[in-house]
């Protein structure tokens, strides 16, 4: 080897944070101030899918309630024990949708690599609870392969996962590298949770690679409520911003987290406030284990008519639902108030 070319890695802290995640059932109950009742359906439904929960998203809860709506995102239940008819492993049709090696092509012009399967979070509504990623072969190591399969017409690349800010930034820069050799990709867009979640991600290491990438970038944060936006965040997205990187956010209506519209008006000022828009209000899709979260498309509705009665229409997220085999997101409802009553008759 040549002297010089050893790049020592030192552990950067927000992977120090990462691994700190809270795991147990037991430590999180605590934490929140709350007895051991709900202990063994947690360690039960954990079993299925692992707690896990960066502490410093957990300062973010209120202490002594069980409904809090941040730990609602987190908590396992009895209720992802019982099965649901309609609730199945794969709701959205990822496994039909895989174009190999960690590629998703579902849309025209834009091809979503699955970077990674891992989370800083597991959610529990998550429609990837499920999904065999260590079949789909993940793009990590393999970017050559996964970029092969995007194709002439492809013009924006989506990183998507898991969570690719997982990825430590070599690995980021390696698919920037790979991606020059395509010229008719303009745009590149991220779908992280880790500037919510875990805001230690967004440090210089990542900002400068992100001010290099020579393309058009969006990254689409995901927040539910309000209460996650805190000073930590704000400061995140705000050092984003100055990379020159469009800000969405994307949430999931979830019953007993944002399914009243006061929650889902504060969410888009608090998100407008830290310099995001909000773009999607994805409906659940029905993943097996989290039939309890579901909002009915009435109630869905009138939510997004009370929201277009309150906010601007630039901070009226679009509802979306996720049908498979569907050429886009189906729209149920967007910003112009299109299902509410006409005045006065
Ligand atoms: C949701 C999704 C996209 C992005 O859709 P937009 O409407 O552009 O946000 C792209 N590819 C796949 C496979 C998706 O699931
Ligand atoms: S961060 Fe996204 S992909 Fe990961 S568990 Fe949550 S919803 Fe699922």
């Amino acid at each position: 080897m040549i002297p010089g070319t050893v790049r020592l890695r030192q552990t950067p802290p927000w992977q120090t944070a990462l691994a700190r995640a809270i795991t147990d059932p037991a430590e999180l109950l605590e934490a929140v101030g709350l007895g051991p009742q709900l202990l063994p359906a947690a360690l039960a439904a954990a079993r299925d899918f692992p707690l896990r929960v960066p502490r410093g998203f957990v300062t973010r809860m209120a202490r002594g309630n069980p409904e809090d709506p941040l730990l609602r995102q987190v908590l396992p239940l009895d209720a992802e024990l019982q099965s649901t008819p309609g609730y199945g492993p794969d709701p959205v049709g990822d496994l039909a949708a895989r174009a190999g090696a960690g590629v998703l092509r579902k849309y025209h012009g834009r091809a979503l690599l699955v970077a990674t399967g891992a989370c800083a979070v597991h959610c529990r509504y998550c429609f990837r609870r499920h999904f065999p990623y260590g079949q789909s072969g993940a793009a990590a190591g393999h970017w050559g392969e996964a970029l092969a399969r995007v194709g002439a017409d492809v013009s924006e690349v989506i990183l998507s996962g898991g969570d690719p800010l997982m990825l430590p930034d070599w690995r980021l820069e390696e698919l920037v590298d790979g991606l020059r050799a395509f010229p008719q990709v303009r745009r590149l867009r991220i779908h992280s949770r880790l500037p919510v979640v875990l805001p230690e991600r967004v440090d210089d290491g990542f900002l400068d690679w992100l001010a290099r990438i020579p393309l058009q970038k969006v990254l689409v944060v995901h927040a539910n409520h309000p209460h996650e936006i805190d000073a930590s965040v704000s400061r995140a997205f705000a050092r984003i911003r100055e990379s020159g990187t469009t800000l969405l956010n994307q949430s999931v209506l979830l019953r007993g987290v944002n399914d009243d519209a006061s929650s889902l008006a504060a969410l888009s000022e608090a998100l407008f406030a830290a310099g995001a828009l909000p773009y999607y209000l994805h409906m659940l899709d029905p993943v097996q284990g989290a039939a309890h979260f579901e909002v009915g498309e009435t109630v869905a509705r009138s939510l997004m008519a009370q929201l277009a009665a309150r906010l601007p229409g630039y901070l009226v997220p679009r509802l979306v639902r996720e049908i498979p085999g569907a050429d886009s997101k189906t729209v149920l409802a967007a910003c112009s108030g299109a299902t509410a009553q006409p005045p006065g008759r």
